[in-house]
């Protein structure tokens, strides 16, 4: 409850506050300036100078993601996605964190209603653009060290919801199972060919002096699976149609714009050590989003511990950020989602790949993680062995391999849209 309190704050006061040129850090009599930069319109500052000013730390973490070490509180942060935490709590914000030329920006907002809201002990003066400690002046150094590793809750950041879509800003009973707003419609499957561009992805052998290339496979079986699904009345979207590359986070945020029903990544695998028995590794595995089992439990409970009280945000304003919660929710429907639509294309590949069968999956890849949707990702074999390089690389193996995956997603469509119409 006190969650929801916090977030629905932030909605109601975000009455603009005039922009700055820079703003004032004060602590007691101390005061540090840091300014405020304007791109495209949209005021920001940027991470590491505020943390400098505030006698804080900004934490470098891995997948994109950052901590603000404060003195008093910690809030984790996503490039690229409008939300901050801290610890259990997701703080929304009106824009997402930006990287730009290697620096992380955060909104301006962030300076005038997320710390003195969240940020342990601050208060916004909007007439004089100054940050100010509330209470005695906090230590002069954080007790945090420069090398402190993200902390566990960090973790749970990874977890945090993605760019809201559209799709998802309808009331709740509806949300629980998307697919059910748009009954009639057409399905739109959103098929990513993994890298592209310099990212090559994983390259074997063929025999010289021809390479495999992961990018270029997976481009060309995502082509065909496109094909094949529309020749049997789906829409398609690829995230990419050319040797070009897409940002990993905006794979899933293309995914989520156009409101695909189901998110499809295609890739190669290569084994783990580069020796004999790695060259030997082969066999396809589908993968579909989830965190590690304990932790993945500790949030279903909270979740089902919190949403009956979230359910009351049925009739909220498009917009409204109680509207990230229900996103939240809707989520956790789209793992078991995925994990069947994972198992549907996993077994329909034995019947045309060689194999071995590696089964079905479970990791936290960051394609899947912004895709806002069933989302599973497929291995389609080990571009490293000799023999599987030379079956993956032959244009009718690929085909074959392409409108079995599209029979498979068909198939989970027809049976997602057949369990909504008979259950709800
Ligand atoms: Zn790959």
């Amino acid at each position: 409850m006190i969650a929801l309190f916090l977030a629905l704050q932030v909605g109601v006061a975000s009455a603009a506050a005039p922009i700055p040129d820079f703003i004032i850090i004060r602590d007691g009599a101390s005061t540090v300036s840091v300014p405020v930069t304007i791109t495209g319109g949209q005021a920001s500052v940027r991470a590491d100078a505020l943390m400098r000013a505030m006698k804080g730390t900004l934490i470098t973490g891995t997948n994109l993601h950052y901590t603000l070490a404060l003195p008093r509180v910690r809030l984790d942060l996503i490039d690229g996605i409008p939300f901050a935490k801290r610890d259990t709590l997701t703080i929304p914000l009106s824009r997402a964190p930006q990287v730009r030329g290697g620096q992380l920006y955060l909104p301006f907002q962030f300076v005038s209603e997320v710390i003195p809201r969240f940020g342990g002990g601050y208060s916004y003066d909007m007439a004089q653009a100054e940050l100010r400690t509330l209470g005695p002046p906090t230590q002069p150094t954080s007790q945090i060290a420069k090398s402190t590793p993200p902390p566990a809750s960090s973790t749970a950041v990874a977890r945090a919801p993605a760019v809201v879509p559209e799709s998802v800003r309808t009331p709740a009973p509806q949300m629980r199972r998307p697919a059910a707003t748009k009954p009639q419609s057409r399905k739109l499957v959103v098929i990513d060919a993994g890298h592209g561009g310099p990212d090559n992805g994983m390259r074997g052998p063929i025999g010289t002096p021809a390479w495999f290339v992961e990018k270029d496979v997976t481009l060309s079986v995502a082509q065909k699976l496109a094909a094949s699904l529309r020749a049997r009345g789906i829409d398609v979207l690829m995230t990419r149609t050319t040797d070009t590359l897409i940002a990993l986070s905006d794979r899933g945020r293309i995914a989520n714009a156009n409101h695909g029903d189901v998110f499809v990544s295609i890739h190669c695998n290569a084994p783990a050590y580069n020796n004999a028995a790695g060259a030997r590794e082969r066999g396809f595995e589908t993968y579909f989003l989830a965190e590690a089992k304990t932790e993945d439990e500790r949030r279903v409970q909270d979740m089902e511990n919190e949403s009956v009280k979230f359910e009351t945000g049925a009739n909220a304003p498009k917009g409204d950020p109680l509207s990230f919660i229900i996103t939240d929710m809707a989520q956790n429907e789209h793992l078991r989602e995925s994990s069947d639509l994972a198992e549907t294309i996993q077994t329909g590949l034995i019947d045309v790949h060689p194999g071995p069968n590696r089964g079905v999956q479970q990791a936290n890849f960051a394609v899947l993680r912004g895709s806002y949707m069933p989302a599973v990702l497929i291995e389609i074999g080990f571009g490293s062995n000799q023999s599987e390089a030379t079956y993956l690389s032959d244009q009718a193996n690929q085909s074959a391999i392409a409108r079995n995956i599209a029979g498979s997603v068909i198939a989970y469509l027809a049976h997602y849209d057949s369990r909504v119409g008979g259950q709800r």
